[in-house]
């Protein structure tokens, strides 16, 4: 148990010194607001948060993963690594009024808000006294390409041989950043109720991600479409082919499949030769997501070889789905409270999203955390905004850190007992092996 007394008053030293001391984590989330990039071309937003770290008198390690960085905050005696991670990306989200003029990139996920959290609770644990009664040690770690968009693009990355994995905490996995991290947390602004609290638990789905090219024969649309074979027409029957399935999931399964066209055709009057889909297998269990992706398989198959095209299927690795240690979250959950109210922390159910969190809570205690303090419909339309940065940057760096003040404190005894409940559902090889499974590239022609 935490020595009550000593990690109340640390806990209030942390959530003090983040009130009067945290303003430079506002502004590193304004900036980063003011210049989203996606993912692996977050190089403004990666030099911004660098700069701001150092400003801490921490060393940054650069340049992992492309642009992800880690940097290390040591307490007073050795222990357990805990990471607070915070994304760099942003995604292409025309209209929205942040959104870059170029790329049309913006912050509708507020990823800004996370590198203003992680940094708000750094500030928090270097108050005067606080690191000297911890024990362990917190990686800052901040990833790149959170979401999964730019397939296309990211794909020749891979090829290239620049990633393997085309999320970031997948690649930060696989080049060893997570093999010293006992215990990893992130939190994410939500725009879904409550508006002035945190959401805690719950679940997201995970995924594969999809790269389609359906390729036909060109000819005059008016007057020799007899002549062509129309690529755009087996897109279409294969769209199809998937909805016709929707009826075979299961409620419990929550798969989502969400196809979109990304190359119709060339020009109007020339039957579409070369046609281009991406799309997500969503699904609560990595059994549910491997069901669901034959049947879409099954499906684009079907839309060649109805009118005689050719269909290539990029299967990529995804997310899996994120699995939250109940100990971990019951201890970030009091803090919550602490800071908002206990009216105020609600308890979110399954959710069809997806998150690379997933990932690593498969093979380490996790949780991530949801945090208002944004307003729009959804996170990922052009009208979400954030509205609240003292909520979503300063209070959930202070829920962060007096975590980590619970785990750390009293010699790490909490840190210990959340990672000697944990039963990790598979080692770091055998969480890569099954990703790497899940890629293939395969042609079908009638
Ligand atoms: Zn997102
Ligand atoms: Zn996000």
């Amino acid at each position: 148990m935490v020595h009550p007394g000593i990690a109340a008053d640390l806990k209030k030293i942390v959530s003090d010194y983040v009130s009067s001391h945290g303003e430079p984590a506002i502004d590193l989330a304004r900036t980063a607001l003011s210049h989203p990039e996606t993912g692996y071309k977050e190089v403004k937003t990666a030099a911004a948060t660098a700069a701001a770290i150092r400003t801490l008198g921490l060393y940054v390690r650069e340049d992992i993963a492309v642009t992800g960085m880690t940097a290390t905050i040591k307490g007073g005696s050795p222990g357990p690594n805990i990471a607070i991670l915070a994304e760099l990306d942003a995604l292409p989200v025309p209209g929205h009024p942040n959104a870059d003029p170029e790329t049309t990139a913006a912050h509708a996920c507020a990823h800004h808000c996370q590198l203003g959290n992680m940094l708000a609770a750094a500030i928090g644990l270097q108050a005067p006294g606080v690191l000297d009664s911890l024990s362990g040690s917190v990686t800052l770690m901040v990833v790149p390409a959170e979401e999964y968009v730019e397939i296309e693009w990211r794909n020749e990355q891979r090829k290239a041989g620049r990633i393997e994995f085309l999320g970031g905490k997948p690649e930060f996995v696989r080049l060893g950043e997570l093999d010293d991290v006992d215990i990893c947390m992130m939190t994410h602004v939500t725009t879904e109720d409550p508006h002035d609290g945190f959401g805690v638990f719950g679940a997201n789905t995970g995924l594969v991600a999809k790269f389609i090219n359906y390729r036909g024969v060109k000819s005059h649309a008016g007057g020799a479409p007899h002549l062509g074979v129309n690529a755009l027409n087996a897109a279409h029957l294969a769209i199809a082919g998937i909805h016709a399935q929707r009826e075979t999931y299961r409620d419990d399964d929550t798969i989502r499949v969400h196809p979109i066209i990304t190359r119709g055709g060339s020009v109007v009057n020339a039957v579409p030769d070369d046609v281009r889909m991406e799309t997500f297998v969503r699904g609560a269990t990595i059994n549910a997501i491997r069901g669901a992706n034959e049947k879409v398989d099954r499906a684009l198959r079907a839309g060649a070889l109805a009118v005689g095209a050719t269909v290539d299927i990029t299967t990529l690795p995804g997310y899996l789905p994120l699995a939250q240690d109940r100990i971990l979250a019951t201890i970030h959950r009091a803090n919550a409270e602490a800071l908002v109210g206990p009216d105020l922390v609600h308890e979110f159910g399954m959710r069809g999203g997806s998150t690379d969190m997933g990932d690593l809570t498969q093979i380490m205690p996790g949780i991530h955390p949801y945090v208002g303090g944004a307003v729009g419909r959804s996170n990922h339309a052009e009208d979400m905004v954030v509205d609240d940065y003292n909520l979503a940057v300063l209070d959930a760096g202070k829920a962060m850190a007096m975590t980590v003040v619970d785990l750390l404190s009293n010699n790490a005894a909490e840190a210990m007992r959340v990672i000697s409940g944990h039963k990790p559902a598979m080692t770091k090889d055998e969480y890569l092996a099954l990703q790497r499974a899940f890629l293939s590239e395969r042609s079908y022609t009638e």
